[in-house]
């Protein structure tokens, strides 16, 4: 399968492909596409960045360019969950990006903006609907939309809306949709009560996986800088003053953090915008807007409001504050390096977040190289990886060409590290840490060993749902 010709896609679509110069289908479409146009049910184990919106949205297309049907009022017949408005909106983007030729109706239901509008979209019915789960509740109860018609639901980045608290919600609308209909679930992790939704709603369903949690997209750069505190600011406008940004997503633990941020560049002369929930969604949309079209270089985020966020060509992610939970730096520095592109993720650490670079990297398997600028460092355990060999020697394709993942023991924090060509030494990667100076070192450290690389890996075998993800909750 290496093209998007051979899955059989009704001319429209492939016509919508071909312009938006789509050549080669990503490893969740080559295993997704040809179950949902089967009518399978499907788990789908992929992150943002892998091209799974894609893998629902065009056989879906499909289903609707070759059975068109009268549309029922207020009733969608494709409804599709997510869990923030910006996730919502760039699906519905891609379905009519990629249905343009299709003729569909569709429409978003998103909270933060008046209902009227949204009663008003559905009222005729709809092909598709993109929703976030409280809006689409509200909606019911107001008798504004009736599910009773969904042919086609579509639960996308399902541990992320358990993370958010919308788990309820999700139960509440299913149980409103008929109970012959297709169900897609995608999940960047399995906790146990996805696995238990899955379990409960969907029929016999097929599982495709392509890049287990510790992994990222494609291939990214990774540098750790060990800084204080307090020399931060200063070190992230020496960063974007020096580094090569095209565009660069930083990210900040808190919503206060991300303002912060924001006010010490522009003192610096430095443009920057801030993204989190307290911005309105106007700001939040122009702010996007102007990130998209490079009016504004440097997008300053927390983890939820950057979730998701669907912008090509971002080209460095600076962790400002390294965050709490592994798995968030997965999916920030997944920001980046989207769609075969390359990117450079650049990590601040002080003393206080040395524990949560420890779970990083056990969580990522990988030893990060180290920059030392910190004026006193705290003296650090050792590792608590054993030693491994040099993966990122090996050239930035070596572990694609070898075709493995990275090893993973089976609850994805303990690596049983059998697989030698995949690893490497601590000692070797912390090279940087031999600068004991107190001068600064440059931000855009660009030795070899200053580089660590993550390679996106295909999953050898479809996961289960229980297959071994982190659970997020058990924290
Ligand atoms: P997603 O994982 O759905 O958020 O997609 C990530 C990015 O990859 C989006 O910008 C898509 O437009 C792009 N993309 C998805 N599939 C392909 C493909 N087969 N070829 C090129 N770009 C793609």
């Amino acid at each position: 399968m290496t093209s998007f010709n051979d899955f059989g896609l009704a001319e429209p679509i492939t016509r919508a492909l071909a312009e938006e110069k789509y050549v080669t289908p990503t490893p969740i479409q080559i295993d997704a596409i040809p179950l949902v146009l089967a009518g399978r049910d499907v788990v789908g184990i992929a992150q943002t960045g892998t091209g799974k919106t894609a893998a629902f949205a065009l056989p879906i297309l499909n289903r609707l360019a070759t059975n068109r049907k009268p549309l029922e009022k207020k009733s969608p017949r494709i409804l599709v969950l997510s869990p923030t408005r910006e996730l919502s909106g760039q699906i519905l983007d891609s379905f009519r990006t990629y249905g343009r030729y299709v003729r569909i109706q569709s429409a978003l239901v998103i909270g933060g903006v008046p209902m009227g509008r949204q009663v008003r979209d559905l009222l005729n019915g709809l092909d598709v609907l993109v929703a976030t789960p409280g809006r689409l509740l509200d909606l019911l109860r107001s008798n504004g939309v009736r599910l009773n018609q969904v042919e086609v639901l579509v639960l996308d980045e399902a541990d992320r809306m358990l993370d958010m608290g919308f788990i309820h919600d999700i139960r509440t609308i299913i149980a409103k949709l008929p109970k012959e209909r297709q169900t897609l679930l995608f999940s960047a992790t399995m906790p146990r009560e996805i696995a238990d939704l899955a379990a409960d709603m969907l029929r016999n369903p097929a599982r495709v996986a392509v890049t287990p949690v510790a992994s990222t997209t494609e291939l990214v750069e990774q540098r750790i800088i060990l800084i204080d505190k307090s020399a931060k600011p200063a070190l992230l406008v020496e960063t974007l003053r020096n580094e090569p940004i095209e565009r660069t997503l930083v990210f900040t633990r808190t919503k206060h953090g991300a303002d912060k941020v924001v006010r010490a560049l522009h003192h610096a002369g430095l443009s920057a915008e801030a993204i989190h929930g307290n911005k309105s969604q106007n700001q939040r949309e122009r702010v996007l807007a102007a990130f998209r079209e490079g009016r504004v270089r440097t997008l300053v985020a927390t983890d939820i409001a950057a979730r998701g966020i669907d912008v090509d060509g971002i080209s460095h992610v600076i962790n400002y504050d390294l965050p709490n939970i592994p798995e968030s730096y997965v999916h920030r520095i997944g920001r980046t390096a989207r769609a075969g592109a390359t990117g450079v993720a650049i990590s601040f650490c002080d003393n206080d977040e040395m524990p949560f670079l420890r779970d990083i990297e056990k969580l990522i398997q990988i030893a990060l190289p180290r920059t030392e600028r910190r004026t006193s460092p705290r003296s650090e355990p050792s590792p608590h990886h054993r030693p491994q060999q040099n993966a990122g020697r090996n050239g930035r394709n070596g572990n694609r060409r070898n075709g493995q993942q990275q090893p993973r023991s089976g609850n994805g924090h303990n690596g049983n590290r059998h697989n030698s060509q995949q690893q490497r030494r601590p000692e070797q990667a912390h090279q940087g840490e031999q600068r004991r100076d107190h001068r600064p070192a440059p931000a855009a450290a660009s030795s070899p060993e200053n580089i660590g690389t993550v390679a996106f890996m295909r999953q050898p075998q479809a996961r289960g749902p229980q297959s071994g993800a982190p659970n997020r909750n058990a924290r």
